[in-house]
């Protein structure tokens, strides 16, 4: 008797805890969302569009993840920016766009393939002068910043998924007080809810995810958005 009562409890409180304001979202309604929210330039579609055809596009943030980023740039203010994994630089070219005239953004990867699209396009847009690209490993990019103490308003984290704990560990210390991390892909595809799902990727998604949960150095807030974004940020000395 305890026992059915334990899992009608469970039942009515997982109800309870589902808001009834949620709506999944279907391929009209993000049709919709794309025509009344988005503003996405005709140079960044083109881009879009050009890394749709490569055999990693799923790589590539959806554009109504980066209108919400370049929202994010503006809200915060930010004048210098770190990416970790830009990939054939779409978000890139997203977040230099918001960034004011002086404003910079410190671009990581390791492929000059796809780097060199993004570069193709961040010249045509006039956006060259902000972005400064390093190819290089992001850990030794990181570390090397570290050591000559600069500091970023804004860091986003979508690179190789084993290091991402110690991607955010590093942006952490990069970041002014006040400074925004956003972490890409912390849904996984959903497999963060399978526990079939045992490969390294995903335990290290897990794991930044309960990280960063428990930690009372940031206020968080993870987005359903695209594969899901966590947003954390470093809270001022007290
Ligand atoms: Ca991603």
């Amino acid at each position: 008797m305890l026992e059915c009562w334990l899992i009608l409890r469970q039942i009515i409180t997982k109800e309870t805890l589902m808001p009834k304001t949620f709506l999944p979202l279907d391929s009209s309604l993000y049709d919709y969302m794309l025509e009344h929210g988005v503003r996405e330039p005709v140079l960044a579609r083109g881009l879009r569009e050009e890394t749709a055809k490569l055999e990693f596009s799923a790589m590539q943030i959806s554009p109504d993840q980066a209108q919400v980023m370049a929202m994010l740039v503006k809200l915060a203010n930010a004048k210098r920016i770190i990416e970790i994994g830009s990939f054939t630089g779409y978000s890139a070219l997203i977040m230099a766009q918001a960034l004011p005239q002086d404003g910079q953004l410190v671009c990581c990867d390791i492929s000059k393939e796809w780097t060199d699209i993004g570069q193709s396009y961040w010249q045509q847009a006039g956006l060259a002068q902000k972005i400064d690209l390093r190819l290089a490993p992001a850990l030794d990019t990181l570390q090397a910043l570290k050591q000559q103490q600069q500091q970023f308003d804004l860091a986003f984290i979508d690179a190789d998924k084993e290091n991402y704990s110690a991607y955010y560990d590093i942006c952490f210390e990069l970041l002014k007080p006040g400074g925004l991390i956003l972490v890409d892909n912390v849904f996984w595809g959903g497999w963060v809810v399978d526990l079939a799902q045992q490969d390294a990727d995903t335990l290290a998604i897990r794991d930044l995810n309960q990280k960063i949960a428990q930690d009372p150095r940031v206020d968080i807030c993870m987005l359903p958005i695209g594969d899901g974004l966590t947003l954390a940020r470093k809270k001022h000395a007290s």
